[in-house]
């Protein structure tokens, strides 16, 4: 099948084309370039007046595991208010706050989505999770693992373990979890919490081990680097929603001396406590931080008002939370050895204060982060808001004058203490689709998605410029997923399976010495057990991996 995509205008910033007309040509799957001889054109798209993107990859989404499950459980009527029927080429299922896996997959789609990542894959969940996202169609996906409060790591530093000690056991367990990235949430205090304590800062011991937040972002960041992960260790820090938070991410960024860091989520971690309600915006001395610390990558974490549910490893601040739970039910669990869950669901409101400034701050945290490359587009689904508020938030970004007649709604003390009114900036389309294509891909370090070059998978989404950004997005004319047309005017007319992209690091087998002795003391799965095989993933004929190359890797 060969198919011409032609004179549509092009963004595509991994090769710097700017809003350029180009024709696209794909074959087998891929991008291919221009035919030098005479190719029968099996079907061709004009294009003309349509805006070409890669397909967009949400970097941070809480598509798989099993605090999923428990935000689905817990909230009947979240789904009742939105069922999903069959259709002759889709399955049903049920919506909203925390869709069902096949939902996840065909509205992601539906808005241009092609990937989704991830970020909490317990390694002793891990089957879990991937099984999960293996029934989540179209998309590609994979998952950061979590470490940092499990037991085995805190005992490494207790005994003083040297950094390749822990470069071995990381990349064990990247292999053992089928994982992409490396992810830490609340470093330490997840493992703190069962020891009953209910804050913990970065430089303050977690009581039964000694070791601080901030050991442990240094020897995990180190070990990321050093077994050559592309995607920088994925922190989700200490203080999650505490007033007065803004310190200590400006100390975690500080305190990580130069090493790659991606910080998700920084929305949750930018409060203040001036004014009135001891509550207010840190945005501005975190963004200037990040302008300055080019090792820096965040994620925003948006929320949008509205119905959602909140779902964290940070059991500590879920429990904190707990009181806020809308409706009032809630769920806090440790997990074995590795680490703990909170899942409480949540309505953000614009006539209160604290969640109208929080609106505020992440938008704030948009516009005044200068390098598009740096900063991604999330809303932490479902913790912000659910995915498919997207459309919404890009016309935030996008358009100045809706962005205020929005912000003139919000609770008036909450408007007093944001610069929102004062900043000009719109997001262009070419810097969209760095946050949420080229930029996504290459701080994950896929190789040969998020660009419209030859060679690259054919993941691409056609939209209908239209100056209402969010009908723009939330309704492509087309979506291609790897050379296949799975959407047509913002409906799926065709479904496929995407694959699942790992690394493998290398590492020294005799790691398991240690650990086979750890899991058959502690643990209720064996060694064997935890680990999880390619065939896994792979023996259902549907899903498939994709093994991305190491830094320092020949290409
Ligand atoms: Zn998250």
């Amino acid at each position: 099948m060969f198919i011409k995509l032609t004179g549509g205008t092009v963004y595509d910033p991994a090769s710097g084309v700017d809003g350029q007309q180009q024709d696209i040509y794909i074959q087998d799957g891929r991008i291919v370039k221009k035919p030098t001889e005479d190719v029968k054109v099996d079907k061709e798209y004009d294009l003309k007046g349509k805006v070409v993107m890669s397909g967009a990859i949400d970097m941070h989404t809480h598509i798989g595991g099993g605090k999923g499950n428990i935000a689905r459980t817990l909230l009947p009527e979240d789904h009742r208010n939105d069922p999903v029927h069959r259709s002759d080429i889709t399955r049903s299922g049920c919506g909203h706050a925390m869709p069902s896996s096949f939902v996840t997959g065909y509205r992601y789609a539906e808005m241009g989505y092609t990937a989704g990542f991830e970020p909490a894959v317990l390694p002793i969940n891990a089957r879990q999770a991937h099984m999960e996202m293996a029934d989540i169609p179209i998309l590609d996906k994979g998952g950061y693992v979590m470490m940092g409060s499990d037991d085995y790591l805190l005992r490494m530093l207790t005994a003083k373990k040297d950094q390749k000690a822990i470069n071995d056991y990381v990349a064990w367990t990247m292999h053992a979890a089928k994982a992409i990235g490396v992810k830490v949430v609340n470093p330490g205090g997840i493992s703190a919490f069962k020891f009953n304590q209910r804050k913990l800062d970065l430089d303050e011991q977690n009581a039964h081990y000694g070791v601080t937040p901030r050991d442990i972002l240094r020897v995990l960041a180190t070990a990321v680097k050093e077994i050559g992960v592309t995607h920088p260790l994925h922190v989700h820090g200490c203080n999650l929603g505490v007033p007065g938070n803004m310190q200590t991410t400006l100390d975690t960024i500080q305190g990580i001396g130069g090493l790659p860091m991606h910080l998700t989520h920084i929305q949750f971690h930018s409060y203040g406590t001036e004014g009135d309600f001891k509550f207010s915006s840190g945005v501005a001395e975190i963004a200037e931080a990040i302008n300055r610390n080019k090792n820096i990558t965040i994620d925003v974490g948006q929320i949008l008002f509205g119905q959602t549910v909140t779902a964290s490893g940070d059991s500590m601040r879920q429990h904190a939370n707990h009181k806020h739970g809308s409706p009032n039910k809630w769920v806090t669990m440790d997990i074995e050895c590795d680490a703990g869950c909170g899942v409480v669901p949540f309505k953000y409101k614009d006539k209160n204060f604290v969640n109208a400034l929080q609106w505020a701050i992440g938008l704030e945290t948009f516009l005044l982060v200068d390098d598009p490359w740096r900063i991604f587009l999330t809303t932490d689904h479902p913790n912000g808001a659910p995915f498919t508020s997207y459309p919404h938030l890009i016309r935030l970004l996008m358009d100045r004058s809706f962005r205020n007649e929005v912000l003139s709604t919000i609770h008036p003390e909450a408007q007093k203490m944001t610069t929102l009114a004062s900043i000009e900036r719109e997001y262009t389309l070419q810097e969209i689709a760095i946050m949420t294509r080229a930029g996504a891909a290459k701080l994950i370090g896929l190789k040969d998605r998020g660009g419209l070059s030859a060679g690259n998978w054919a993941d691409i989404t056609i939209y209908t410029d239209n100056n209402d950004r969010q009908k723009m997005f939330e309704k492509p004319d087309y979506v291609f997923k790897d050379g296949q047309l799975v959407v047509v005017d913002g409906k799926v007319v065709s479904t496929k399976w995407g694959t699942t992209h790992v690394v493998k690091p290398d590492f020294d087998p005799s790691v398991e010495k240690g650990l086979k002795d750890y899991f058959d003391r502690f643990l209720t799965m064996k060694l064997g057990n935890f680990k999880m095989s390619d065939d896994e993933i792979t023996e259902d004929g549907r899903g498939s991996i994709t093994v991305h190359p190491l830094n320092g890797d020949v290409a």
